[in-house]
């Protein structure tokens, strides 16, 4: 209701914003990153935000570990392997019958 309790929550989501990254990478001290949590707890808009941000860390973290090229030529070469595998005794069975 109060004009001043808006300007507060404002407030606070602006410096939650101001800090979110350092929050995220756990540069922040304790109880700063206390009332962080604490405010993405109870303000959706916030909260919704550090998700976003997390889902991006998360999915830059991925790519810096790319799938080593010559693994996935070998899991293909095995593959392929199997497959030849599997496929020359029912040729030979269905060949010999
Ligand atoms: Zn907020």
């Amino acid at each position: 209701m109060s004009i001043f309790r808006q300007a507060t929550s404002r407030m606070r989501c602006l410096k939650t914003m101001r800090v979110l990254q350092e929050y995220l990478d756990g540069h922040l001290d304790e109880v700063s990153s206390r009332r962080v949590a604490l405010h993405l707890e109870e303000c959706r808009r916030c909260g919704l935000e550090a998700s976003v941000y997390s889902e991006i860390k998360a999915a830059l973290r991925r790519k810096e570990r790319p799938v080593d090229p010559d693994t996935l030529d070998r899991l293909r070469r095995f593959g392929e392997a199997l497959a030849v595998g599997n496929a020359t005794p029912g040729e030979i069975r269905e060949n010999g019958v």
